[in-house]
């Protein structure tokens, strides 16, 4: 028994999706792997037809392998999109053979594509875990990362820019109203002037007076002089 084991270039082992079926030498492209096997139902039998189990192996519209059973190790087999073996039916011969189509290494999972229906039945509901789906899921994550990242960049530049913006409004509103308290204190300035000399005609007479006296004080002859040379 082991040594019958021993020569096969496979073991059944843990696989990230429970039980999968594992290399222990390398397998060579092309070269059959292990046989799918078990008994062969009839779809023009009821009793046939009505078996209802994951490892059901249609080999056209009449015949189907019953794979579910315990010798069948070909049913470890996990499917992959991008797989390293084939499932190479035999529809006249009412078998199926995998197939390597790739160089599989020691420790490599052997995988072979379920096909569309067995996906869409069982797969897609929970989503493939296969190499390659997990790989373009990490980097549907990665990617959804990096644009959230890039959303939230995009953001904080958007509202530096807006508080830079509103700085040079405040600044600006600052401007203008410090302009405003300087045309409104010359405007007081102006009023306080104009407010002496509506104090009363005492400021302006008494400007006139002061302009008055040179010319009181002067003597006339000199203030006809000045006239004179102007
Ligand atoms: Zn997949």
């Amino acid at each position: 028994m082991a040594t019958i084991a021993s020569n096969k270039p496979y073991r059944v082992g843990r696989s990230p999706t429970g039980l999968g079926l594992f290399a222990t030498k390398p397998i060579k492209k092309g070269t059959k792997i292990i046989r799918y096997f078990g008994p062969l139902l009839d779809s023009k039998k009821k009793k046939d037809d009505a078996i209802e189990n994951k490892y059901l192996f249609e080999l056209n519209n009449r015949w189907t392998i019953d794979g579910s059973v315990r010798k069948n190790v070909a049913r470890y087999i996990n499917h992959a999109c991008k797989p390293n073996a084939e499932s190479d039916v035999k529809p006249r011969k009412r078998k199926v053979i995998i197939r390597a189509i790739k160089n599989i290494e020691p420790g490599d999972e052997i995988n072979y594509d379920y096909g569309t229906d067995y996906f869409k039945a069982y797969l897609k509901p929970i989503g493939c875990k296969c190499a390659a789906c997990e790989k373009k899921r990490k980097k549907k994550r990665a990617e959804a990362r990096a644009e959230k990242l890039r959303l939230k960049a995009k953001a904080e530049r958007k509202a530096l820019k807006e508080a830079e913006k509103q700085k040079a409004k405040a600044a600006r509103a600052r401007k203008a109203r410090e302009k405003v308290k300087e045309k409104a204190k010359l405007k007081l300035n102006g009023a306080q002037l104009n407010g002496k000399s509506l104090n009363g005609h005492a400021g302006k007479s008494a400007r006139k007076m002061v302009a008055a006296k040179p010319g009181i004080l002067a003597k006339p002859q000199q203030a006809s002089e000045s006239r004179a040379q102007a």
